[in-house]
């Protein structure tokens, strides 16, 4: 029986995961945390993931998601508009919806190695090596599903991570007065701010900001009563809001790099194979539909003996990147408009006048449902 190790245990390895354990194949997600934990994430999930979600028993409905079919966009001076949401989306915390996933990876069978770091891979005659601090693993296949950075990223040598990344992202849950079907992204100079609603009617504020910001502020509060602030309607809930964190959680280094799908052999889904700006609401998805492509292939490699493993290699990188590269590159290309006060004005009034053009962009970063 062939042997699956998954390092990372987000949204991508553990779909993974249930997939192929649910097809009786032996798998060990390897997980530095331990659930349930929070992320940083703006915590909605588009439509284009229900189909797959409710065929696999994984639509996290019994936990009441925010259902959500408009969208408001605002300028750095507050000038906005707000419209429907053509495939909309639902909003659940990652505390929540990767614990229900864990959940139901164990019931599928899944073994996990918690608290714990995957520090080596060596892949030497058609066979893994997994190191952690303390044990080595053998497996067949391996899944990178570490993330947007990871200490994998450095042990690979992948090039992204030579380069520095100037973003930094910031969450809160928070009880505000926030329609509960509207997604809101807001700009401020050097960044945006999504907010929207998750289970139990709590809300969502996650920004991406430049480090800059960061940087001219004692602290994190001070640059947002600064920077965030000067747009009237951030000010609003900033101001408003009940906020259910101590402190807020804080990552760094975002990368939005092309990176590869296959690495020294390694399949990686979700972000570690690459990673979509934030402000399209898409990276779930994506590491849902990679989870799903990747497991397909992983269990014809298991059930097949003349699938090798070099056409494993290359069929998924070829779907990889036949569903995902465009994707990536329109969101890198969006993000340009935000962050500015001129340009995130022309993009709320090229949102106001010519809403084709609003819609084909909504298109380009999502996919269809799978
Ligand atoms: C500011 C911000 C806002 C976002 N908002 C949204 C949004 O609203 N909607 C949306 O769809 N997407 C959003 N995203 C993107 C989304 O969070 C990611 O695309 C998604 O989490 C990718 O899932 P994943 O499984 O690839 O990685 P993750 O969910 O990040 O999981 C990776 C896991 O790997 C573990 N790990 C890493 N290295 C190791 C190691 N060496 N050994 C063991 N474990 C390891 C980590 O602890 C982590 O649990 C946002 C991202 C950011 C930064």
């Amino acid at each position: 029986m062939k042997k699956v190790v998954i390092i990372g245990g987000g949204i991508a390895g553990l779909i993974s995961s249930i997939l192929l354990a649910r097809k009786g194949i032996q798998v060990l997600i390897i997980e530095k945390k331990s659930y349930p934990f929070h992320r940083v994430c703006g915590e909605y999930i588009s439509n284009e993931t229900i189909a797959f979600l409710q065929q696999h028993n994984l639509f996290p409905g019994q936990h009441n998601p925010a259902t959500i079919d408009r969208f408001q966009l605002s300028a750095v001076s507050g000038k906005n508009v707000v419209m429907p949401l053509d495939l909309g989306g639902f909003g659940i915390s990652r505390y929540t919806l990767d614990n229900f996933l864990y959940k139901h990876a164990k019931d599928a069978g899944v073994n996990f190695l918690l608290n714990a770091e995957a520090e080596q891979v060596v892949y030497h005659g058609e066979e893994f090596l997994v190191k952690t601090a303390t044990q080595s693993l053998h497996a067949d296949i391996v899944i990178g599903a570490f993330g947007k950075r990871s200490r994998m990223d450095v042990v690979l040598e992948r090039s992204f991570i030579r380069k520095r990344s100037p973003y930094v992202g910031v969450k809160y849950h928070v009880r505000a007065e926030h329609p509960a079907d509207l997604i809101a992204l807001h700009n401020f100079s050097g960044g945006y701010c999504g907010i929207s609603n998750i289970e139990d009617g709590k809300t969502n504020i996650c920004y991406l900001t430049h480090r800059d910001n960061i940087k001219k502020y004692k602290s994190i509060r001070e640059m947002e009563e600064a920077v965030l602030h000067c747009n009237p309607l951030l000010k609003n809930i900033f101001r408003n809001a009940d906020f259910l964190f101590e402190k807020p959680e804080v990552i760094n280094e975002i990368s939005f790099e092309t990176k590869s799908a296959v690495t020294d052999h390694i399949l990686m889904a979700g972000d570690a194979a690459g990673m979509i700006t934030p402000l399209c609401g898409n990276g779930m998805a994506m590491a849902m539909h990679a989870a799903k492509i990747v497991s397909e292939l992983v269990i014809r490699f298991c059930e097949d003996k003349h699938f090798s493993r070099q056409q494993l290699e290359a069929i998924y990188t070829q779907q990889w990147n036949r569903i995902f590269s465009q994707r990536l590159w329109a969101g890198r290309q969006i993000q340009k408009l935000f962050g500015n006060a001129w340009a995130s004005n022309v993009a709320v009034n090229l949102a106001i006048h010519v809403r084709p053009i609003a819609n084909t962009i909504m298109r380009n970063t999502h996919g269809d449902g799978f």
